[in-house]
This record gives structure tokens, C-alpha cells and sequence, in this order.
């Protein structure tokens, strides 16, 4: 099947204007960095998600799923097939007590400023991780002593073999950065989250001094993904890299940072390759000086071959 029968099949299933084709996806990652994927697509419900990847199974055709993009490194020439983005339109939140009910599209700083404003604490953590709920379910996003897991009673999900299952907390298998969906390559669809009464003034005051905190910490006023490499047991990622002499090493466009070298910067004009070259220059060089793999937290789209 050529790519205008293949686009004209998508737009069939869910409308001409949710499907984009050899769209680039630089702009829709926080590192700015990324060739064009063949169809980029945004489903409105779960319906749409659930026929698109029915029929990327029967066509043969790959997929992945796409948040907002904040921990991702999409190669230089792209990706085939489709990426579902469901932070576009799949972004719809209802409360109902302490319970919030969230689609996987939600931003995290959305679902926080609006616990906040219901009076709900304990998403404040996820305020400044700048993905989306289904982001966050995948990997059990955390921050500051807070991860996804402490707050979700349960994800729903579109499993891999097509069924849409409400997974409860104790079945999701959370640990740092793992789940069972992503190791079963489930989409995440939407979350439970149960949140607990607090005072809004408090919240915000807790939202503004994590805010604060990053901002003296993190470079986020340059593109990043965020942490380049997960942290290795029982030591500091950005101090093994300082200590490999590295603050600040540039390969082309991509530098560690100079403000928190556990983060890689697009220092302006890098390409995927050149953050690829600086991972391995950066992988090498600590697992000589402190003899540590480090194990790189964002994943690498289209380098596959
Ligand atoms: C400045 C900065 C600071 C950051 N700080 C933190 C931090 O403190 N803590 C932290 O944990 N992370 C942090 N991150 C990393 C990142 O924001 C998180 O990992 C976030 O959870 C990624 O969400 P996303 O929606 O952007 O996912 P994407 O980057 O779009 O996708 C990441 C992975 O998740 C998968 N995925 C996304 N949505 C779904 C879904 N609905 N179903 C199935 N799979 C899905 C994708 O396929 C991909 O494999 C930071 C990033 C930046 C740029």
C-alpha cells in the first residue's frame, strides 16, 4: 500500500484534520531535535486510538505513542509509520471528590494547577515534569521524593492485544522508571488518580518552591529531555559525568550542561546524531573514570537500523 492510500485510510478513520503526514517532530519534543515521522496523528477518543492501532496491525504498518514529547530523541531522518500524539486532543479531567479522572493527553501541570484549584495536594511533584499523564504512567515519572505511582489507583489502557483494561495500582508493577504497561507495550489511555484534601494556598506555595528549586538547579532555558541517563544505584549521575571532566564537553549542537551536567542541552542547531555522539562520548568516558554503564533515560527514536 503506497502513503496516500496509507493517509487517505488514517483520514477515513479519523478525519482529515487529525492526520498529518511526513510531519516533522522536532516541535513537538522539548529538545527541538527530530525528522519528520510518516504520519503524525491525533485521535480524539478511545475509539479512534483503539482503530488506528487496529488497523497499524493489520497493515503492518509501526506506531508508537507520543505525550508532549519531554523524553524522546527522534533520530535525524524521522520515523516510519505513525505516532499517535494524544496531547493534542485527548486531554479531558473530571473530579469527583478526592478521585480525579484524567486522559492520558493531560499535561501534568494542568492536572496540578487543577487539583490545586479543587483543593486536592499530592500531584505538586509532577508540576514541573513537563509530559502528560500517559508519559508519566508509562515510566512512573518523579520528582522530589513524589512518583506517579503514590498517586494512581488505576491506568487504563489499550493492551496489546486490543482489549481495554482498567489496570489497578497493584498490578502496574511501578518501580523507578519501569512499568508493567510499557514491558507488556500497553498505550495508556487515561488514570485514576486519588488525591487528598489540602488547603489551595499550601499547594501552590509547595508548586512554587519546586518550581523555584528546579529552575536554580536545571537548565530550562535551554531544549532538553530532561536527565539523560536514569540514575545508577547509589550514586549521582550528574557527579560521575563532572567528575569524568565533562561539564560543559560539546559534540556539534549538543552539550553537557554547564548549570546540571546530568542533563544534555541543545546548545543551538543540534541534530540527533550529534546527541547520540555525546551519549556514547559521555557513556565511555564515565565508565573509565568510575567504571559505571550509564544507562540513557530517554528513549531513541528511528536509530533502529
Ligand atoms: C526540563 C525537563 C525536566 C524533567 N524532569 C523530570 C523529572 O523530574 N522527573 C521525571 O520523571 N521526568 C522528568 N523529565 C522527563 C519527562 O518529562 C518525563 O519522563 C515524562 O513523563 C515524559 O512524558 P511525555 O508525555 O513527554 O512522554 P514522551 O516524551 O512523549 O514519551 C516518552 C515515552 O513514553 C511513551 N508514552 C508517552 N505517552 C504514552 C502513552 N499514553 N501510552 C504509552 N506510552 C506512552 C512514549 O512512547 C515514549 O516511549 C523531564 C524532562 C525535561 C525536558
Amino acid at each position: 500500500m503506497d502513503k496516500e492510500t496509507q493517509a487517505k485510510m488514517l483520514e477515513s478513520l479519523i478525519g482529515r484534520e487529525s492526520v498529518r503526514v511526513d510531519e516533522p517532530l522536532a516541535a513537538y519534543t522539548t529538545f527541538l531535535i527530530g525528522g519528520p515521522a510518516d504520519f503524525l496523528v491525533s485521535p480524539r477518543t478511545e475509539e479512534q486510538v483503539c482503530s488506528v492501532v487496529a488497523w497499524c496491525r493489520e497493515a503492518d504498518v509501526p506506531f508508537r505513542v507520543m505525550g508532549l514529547g519531554s523524553d524522546v530523541l527522534v533520530s535525524d531522518r524521522g520515523v516510519r509509520g505513525v505516532v499517535l500524539r494524544l496531547a493534542e486532543n485527548f486531554a479531558a479531567m473530571s473530579f469527583e471528590g478526592e478521585v480525579v479522572q484524567v486522559q492520558a493527553g493531560c499535561s501534568n501541570e494542568e492536572v496540578a494547577r487543577a487539583a490545586c484549584l479543587a483543593g486536592l495536594s499530592g500531584y505538586e511533584f509532577a508540576c514541573g515534569i513537563p509530559g502528560t499523564v500517559g508519559g508519566a504512567a508509562i515510566m512512573n515519572a518523579g520528582a522530589y521524593g513524589g512518583e506517579f505511582k503514590d498517586v494512581a489507583e488505576a491506568v487504563r489502557c489499550l493492551t496489546s492485544a486490543g482489549e481495554v483494561v482498567d489496570v489497578p495500582a497493584a498490578e502496574a508493577a511501578w518501580s523507578y522508571r519501569h512499568s508493567m504497561m510499557d514491558e507488556a507495550g500497553s498505550i495508556v489511555l487515561g488514570a485514576t488518580l486519588r488525591l487528598v484534601p489540602g488547603e489551595c494556598g499550601a499547594i501552590q506555595a509547595r508548586m512554587d518552591d519546586l518550581a523555584q528549586r528546579r529552575s536554580e538547579k536545571q537548565p530550562l532555558e535551554m531544549p532538553s529531555a530532561g536527565s539523560t541517563f536514569k540514575r545508577p544505584e547509589g550514586c549521582f549521575v550528574g557527579q560521575l559525568v563532572q567528575e569524568a571532566g565533562l561539564r560543559g564537553y560539546r559534540v556539534g549542537g549538543a552539550q553537557v550542561s554547564e548549570k546540571h551536567t546530568g542533563f544534555v542541552v541543545n546548545a543551538g542547531g543540534a541534530t540527533a546524531d550529534d546527541v547520540r555522539r555525546l551519549v556514547a562520548v559521555v557513556q565511555e568516558r564515565v565508565l573509565a573514570h568510575a567504571g559505571v554503564l550509564l544507562e540513557p533515560e530517554v528513549r531513541m527514536w528511528g536509530f533502529e537500523d
